[in-house]
């Protein structure tokens, strides 16, 4: 399947939901009532896509309903044109040094990091890079096991300890190692920890401040793992890692089968912090660097 076919049939629940909606209110009325907008509100706010996204997508349907009248596909088009507006205030790249970059993935268990450090590995390596793994998650059972079979399957070098290491002793291993064999991508998984884990949250910060002390400005990206089916709660689990580690941006997963991909417009319209990948799926191509014209897009059309 082709990347652009994969954001479409990933996001298809999303779509679904919303221009049902759009297409059944708009094909009822030749004129915009106050019902009418009420339902295409709760239709987008059932995505997740946040109010202040939904009131200017209202008031941009509410002005092509007035000059040129509710024709569906146009009025999706002037959808799609507002979000996709409200998507392109960040830069959606991965950060990358001369040398080597250090990328530190953080969240919440079950949020998908393990497998997207071995995405992110793929991408990076398909893309002519050179990149390493480092099983910092010393804590859950099969984290290493996880993530040694990524770098197997990838042919990907996977820095390691046993369980109960310290995992700032390990990053630290990992970094000598990265820079010994010239990555130019070290990719370190963290174990998952709830923000309101003060101790794990401490733990988190020393790992952050062994590799900065280091190698300067690492980790040059601390990107937050969220699950896109929590939707806007994701906005509360990223003000609170923020807090303790600076985040560079964001990687939302299982955006497929889930019908609140809405939220990843609210993240970049509220917390200002860039989408940098988009995860599709379990396999190592499910990863995809985010592009605001697909994905608004993908939100509103099937193709
Ligand atoms: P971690 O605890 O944050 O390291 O989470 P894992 O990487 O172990 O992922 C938890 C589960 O989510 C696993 O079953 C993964 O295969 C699955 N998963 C991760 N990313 C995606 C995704 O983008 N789509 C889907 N459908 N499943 C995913």
């Amino acid at each position: 399947m082709s990347l652009l076919s994969k954001i479409f049939t990933g996001l298809q629940k999303t779509q679904n939901n919303i221009t049902s909606e759009f297409n059944r209110i708009i094909s009822r009325s030749p004129k915009l009532t106050e019902d009418d907008t009420e339902e295409l509100e709760a239709a987008l706010i059932s995505s997740d896509i946040g109010i202040s996204a939904t009131e200017e997508i209202i008031e941009a349907v509410r002005k092509e309903y007035e000059s040129n009248g509710g024709q569906s596909s146009s009025i999706l088009k002037v959808a799609v044109s507002v979000v996709e507006s409200c998507l392109s205030k960040t830069t959606n790249s991965l950060a990358k040094n001369s040398e080597l970059t250090v990328v530190s993935l953080v969240g919440v268990n079950g949020a998908g990091k393990t497998t997207t450090a071995g995405k992110l590995a793929n991408h990076i390596k398909n893309t002519g890079g050179n990149p390493m793994l480092a099983a910092c998650d010393t804590f859950r059972a099969a984290a290493i096991e996880q993530l040694s079979s990524w770098g197997s399957r990838l042919d990907i070098p996977v820095i390691s300890s046993e369980y109960g290491a310290d995992p700032a002793a390990v990053a630290h291993d990992a970094l000598n190692s990265a820079l010994s064999k010239k990555s130019d991508y070290l990719l370190i998984d963290t174990a998952g920890r709830l923000h309101t884990k003060h101790n794990l949250m401490r733990e988190l910060e020393k790992l952050h401040r062994v590799i900065s002390t280091k190698y300067n400005g690492a980790p040059h990206e601390t990107l937050l793992i969220v699950d896109a089916s929590i939707g806007s709660n994701a906005l509360i689990q990223a003000r609170e890692f923020n807090k303790s580690v600076p985040l560079t941006g964001l990687i939302v997963t299982k955006l497929d089968g889930t019908s609140k991909g809405g939220m990843v417009v609210a993240i970049q319209n509220e917390l200002k912090l860039p989408v940098k990948f988009i995860g599709l799926g379990e396999q190592p191509d499910d990863l995809q660097q985010f592009s605001p014209s697909e994905y608004a897009r993908a939100l509103f059309f099937n193709g």
